[in-house]
């Protein structure tokens, strides 16, 4: 990502906990490859980031409010200003301490509007240090509205000469030199998610999930697996028991029968015994998923192996999709049971 951005920095979204990875191991490890700007969603997790980044601008994306007021000063927080209301709090409150502009550019979601960012450029407000947008379709790269969205920020930069900018999250910075201006702000791409829709995942492994098998059971032609009796047995079959289930982010949607996705996406989701996929089979359960291992020769599994649900085999897009997700929504929601080892 920070080769991509080309002259720009790069930064790093670790909102949600870098992402349900774990940002007080993710957000350290970033900064010692050279990463400076980190957002995070609220003050809350500005001010745990703090003592493992003395030196980083953490830019808090909820912007500010008086119940975080305190919080963002003492931690040195600098407040991503995304309303009149929290421009005008800020700027009678802060001493001129610095901010940054939020502008929506055609999301509807957070930032003043064009206009509204035009006033503040023309107000006795102090200017802020960044003004920055969000794109709506980044992962889709021929989307009408990224057009739209870099005119529209780059016209309303020429009320802020002088001040940086950052438009790009990770399917952004794929759109060219034009969108990275002078900080990027990848997020997803940086814990392995692909920032592009509908094609390979180009990124590398970043989280490997794994389960153990706990028992390993026969079942005859016709028996029924799980609750609701909704998968039966078409042949003899091996089922491995694992200890995840959806308590631990291994999403019921994701069942091999009898959850509503299973009638728009027939293949629920799989796991890996070293490397080769096995599906689920039935519903998913709070603590226990049972995979079909029929397939496998006998001794290729045991009880207490491994299972991957998540990694260099099943990939986090796939396993997402098979939940009828996204790899964010998987990723944030991975559950915090698992024991967790960090490698890098
Ligand atoms: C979450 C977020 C990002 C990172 O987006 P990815 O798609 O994960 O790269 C960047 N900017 C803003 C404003 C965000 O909310």
């Amino acid at each position: 990502m920070r080769d991509l951005s080309g002259s720009a920095r790069c930064g790093a979204a670790v909102k949600a906990n870098g992402y349900g990875t774990g940002a007080d191991r993710v957000a350290p490890r970033l900064a010692r490859e050279g990463c400076r700007d980190f957002f995070v969603a609220d003050a809350n997790e500005g001010a745990a980031l703090r003592p493992l980044l003395p030196d980083a601008r953490i830019y808090v994306l909820n912007g500010v409010f008086e119940g975080s007021f305190a919080q963002t000063l003492a931690h040195d927080l600098i407040p991503i200003i995304n309303s009149p209301e929290q421009a005008a709090f800020w700027c009678a409150n802060a001493d001129g301490r610095a901010y940054a502009l939020h502008i929506d550019t055609g999301m509807n979601r957070m930032g003043l509007m064009p206009e509204q960012a035009a006033a503040h450029s023309q107000s006795s407000a102090p200017p802020p240090c960044l003004v920055m947008s969000h794109f709506a379709c980044a992962d889709d790269p021929g989307h009408p509205l990224n057009a739209r969205q870099i005119k529209l920020f780059d016209s309303i930069r020429s009320c802020f000469p002088g001040i940086e900018a950052s438009l790009a999250n990770s399917g952004g910075i794929f759109l060219g030199a034009a969108v990275h201006h002078d900080l990027t702000r990848p997020g997803i791409a940086l814990y392995g998610g692909e920032p592009v829709s509908d094609m390979p995942n180009r990124m590398r492994t970043v989280v490997t999930a794994q389960s153990r098998v706990l028992v390993i059971r026969s079942a005859k032609t016709g028996e029924s697996v799980s609750y609701g009796a909704a998968y039966n047995c078409t042949r003899d079959s091996r089922i491995a028991v694992c200890g995840v289930g959806y308590a631990d982010g291994f999403h019921r949607s994701a069942s091999g029968a009898g959850v509503p996705l299973r009638s728009a996406v027939p293949q629920g989701a799989y796991g890996a015994i070293n490397g080769v996929r096995v599906p689920v089979v039935g519903k998913i359960t709070m603590d226990l998923t049972m995979f079909d291992v029929t397939d496998l020769p006998e001794d290729a599994v045991n009880t207490g192996d491994w299972i991957e649900l998540l990694g260099p085999t099943i990939n986090v897009e796939e396993a997402a999709r098979a939940a009828g997700t996204i790899s964010y929504e998987l990723l944030t929601s991975l559950g915090r049971r698992h024991a967790r080892s960090y490698v890098a």
